[in-house]
């Protein structure tokens, strides 16, 4: 460790307040652990600044004071190559006042009637230990553009307030904007920060009339740490409106979610839970606000447990998949084509789980690939029984995540697959959700693109619920599009979604690629479909997804009606 000061000699601290008693209560918090020495206006204070500007390890300053305020110092010294270096915190009682000293580069404040003593310690403590070996502690400590809090600050600073002042009861919140990457990609940089900015000034203005602190951190990461309020959606209004002020003519959606403060968590956990509230908000422009509550909790009490479990799962076959048909309806009888694995999670103590509550879960953390290689394998074992046992060929689909096909060994893994289960390259069909070629469109192209070549069939998954344009279809290398199930459900009562799907009929005959509409129910689906060309049907009018033995029933069947 590097000795920056002698240790011999205790720190020398000023203190610069206009009122005397302001001048001993703080000389009687410091003397035990400091050396103080006093100012009583700005020009004493920036006269035992040079004068000491060697030893001085930091600077207490009133703003308000007769002759020279504390603003002018720092003014002043702001300019000063040599007293730009030692810190100095303000004494003040206006949170207003506070912003400004910060952004004319005080390291921090001290509130008014003044603060506890542990806390002036703590915090002065702290800004002299940040300042050693360091330049400059307003650069790291706030973030330049909003001059709200860097994320080590905040947390250091949120600590001690819990730990300081737990009778305050202070709430978590945590701010996002949607989709802020395609903001700046879409808009530039200049205009993302600009936005940041402006979210910046409001949240500083609501705190000048609140007590609580605020930071940001990972571009558009914004915390508020607060006095308790019970209702936070006129707080988030009021972001959104000054959002939508500054920027009339581009869309921002910003997100929140709240973490109220709750007996014995500390400022971390509870703004995880904030964070997992706003995270739950994501892409609900309806319900931008989601506070943290007993059944998120149980959520995640139940996602720890899948996490948990996973391995064990895998290693005793716990998952099981479930095969549903998907039929072409353009024969009369409609005819069996293929079928979708689908998983189910069988589970020694919670029984069938489905697979919307847990693929979220293991998508966040890349484990989903075990997951579907599990599948894969599976399916690929199953198909191969069954061409054995019937002499037909049945493909069937399996679901690829977004994780693998970011995973370079993808291509390796599945042609292993099919070699090491005696299969064509045509038996086994790969479902790529549409989402995932918004994400890295170049790669995700890729990566199907080679695949294509060695021979396996692309369907691509959920069309229409992502943000392809339709122009983009045509460079896309797939044979399969399988509609929305959203578009299915809105055939009876819906004229545009109608028109939709008789859209993306047509197109699809144009790109000479195969339609399957899934989630399909009704009567009444079904012919609307069967009449706009669309070829594949899978859904509950049909089947709903079966365990293998079941499925064989229906091959069974579907043979027999083929021999009749
Ligand atoms: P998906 O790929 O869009 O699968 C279709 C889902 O719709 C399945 O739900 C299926 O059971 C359901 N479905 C089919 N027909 C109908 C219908 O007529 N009405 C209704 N209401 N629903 C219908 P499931 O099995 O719960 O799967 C949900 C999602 O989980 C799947 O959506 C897929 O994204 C994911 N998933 C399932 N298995 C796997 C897997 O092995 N790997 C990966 N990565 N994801 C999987
Ligand atoms: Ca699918
Ligand atoms: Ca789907």
């Amino acid at each position: 460790m590097i000795q920056s000061k002698q240790i011999d000699r205790p720190q020398l601290v000023l203190v610069v307040d206009d009122y005397e008693i302001n001048r001993d209560i703080l000389g009687m918090i410091l003397e035990d652990d400091y050396e103080v020495i006093f100012a009583a206006d700005g020009q004493e204070a920036l006269d035992a600044m040079r004068e000491h500007a060697d030893e001085l390890s930091i600077v207490l300053l009133d703003l308000m004071m007769p002759v020279m305020s504390g603003f002018e110092v720092l003014e002043y010294v702001r300019e000063d190559e040599q007293l730009s270096k030692i810190p100095i915190i303000v004494l003040t009682a206006e949170k207003s006042a506070e912003l400004q000293a910060l952004q004319m580069g005080a390291a921090d404040f001290i509130t008014k009637p003044f603060d506890l003593h542990e806390v002036i310690l703590a915090r002065v403590g702290r800004i002299i230990e940040l300042s050693e070996g360091r330049q400059l502690i307003s650069a790291a400590e706030h973030d330049k553009i909003t001059l709200l809090y860097s994320r080590n600050f905040f947390f250091e600073y949120a600590n001690r307030l819990a730990q300081y002042h737990p009778e305050e009861h202070l709430d978590a919140i945590a701010i996002n904007i949607e989709q802020f990457h395609n903001v700046n990609a879409l808009h530039g940089y200049e205009f993302g920060d600009y936005i940041l900015q402006c979210i910046g000034v409001e949240i500083r203005s609501f705190l000048a009339t609140t007590r609580g602190i605020a930071g940001r951190f990972e571009a558009d990461r914004f915390q508020i740490y607060c006095v308790h309020q019970d209702d936070y959606q006129a707080l988030l209004n009021r972001f959104q409106n000054s959002v939508n002020e500054t920027s009339p003519n581009v869309n921002i959606h910003l997100r929140m979610g709240v973490c109220h403060w709750t007996e014995g968590a500390g400022p971390v956990l509870m703004f995880d839970r904030a964070w997992a509230a706003c995270n739950k908000a994501r892409g609900n422009y309806q319900k931008p606000l989601e506070v943290y509550d007993d059944a998120m909790r149980q959520g995640e009490l139940l996602n720890q447990r899948l996490l948990n479990d996973l391995r064990a799962a895998i290693d005793e076959r716990q998952f099981k998949v479930f095969y549903q048909p998907k039929y072409n309806v353009q024969y009369d009888p409609p005819m069996l084509s293929s079928a979708e694995a689908l998983i189910r999670w069988v589970h020694p103590e919670l029984g069938m789980i489905s697979p919307g509550d847990f693929i979220p879960l293991f998508e966040g953390n890349g484990l989903i690939s075990m997951v579907d290689s599990y599948v894969w394998q599976e399916a690929a074992k199953q198909v191969a029984a069954w061409k054995e046992a019937y002499g037909i060929t049945l493909p069937v689909s399996v679901n690829l995540s977004r994780a693998d096909v970011f995973d370079p060994q993808l291509e390796e893994k599945l042609k292993q697959l099919i070699e090491s289960n005696g299969l064509d390259y045509d038996d086994i069909k790969l479902e790529v959700t549409e989402s995932a070629y918004t994400d890295d469109a170049a790669l995700v192209l890729d990566v199907v693109k080679r695949l294509r070549d060695d021979g396996f069939q692309i369907e691509m998954d959920d069309f229409g619920s992502g943000y392809s344009s339709l122009n983009m279809l045509s460079d896309m290398p797939v044979d399969v599009l399988k509609m929305d199930m959203k578009f299915v459900r809105n055939i009876e009562n819906s004229e545009t979604d109608r028109r939709l799907i008789t859209l993306v009929l047509d197109l699809a005959k144009y790109l000479k690629v195969l339609v399957v509409a899934e989630g399909v129910e009704t009567e009444e689906q079904l012919a609307f479909l069967q009449e706009g060309g669309c070829d594949l049907i899978q859904g509950y009018y049909f089947s709903r997804p079966l365990p293998a033995d079941e499925f064989e029933e229906l091959i069974r069947r579907e043979i027999e009606a083929e021999r009749n």
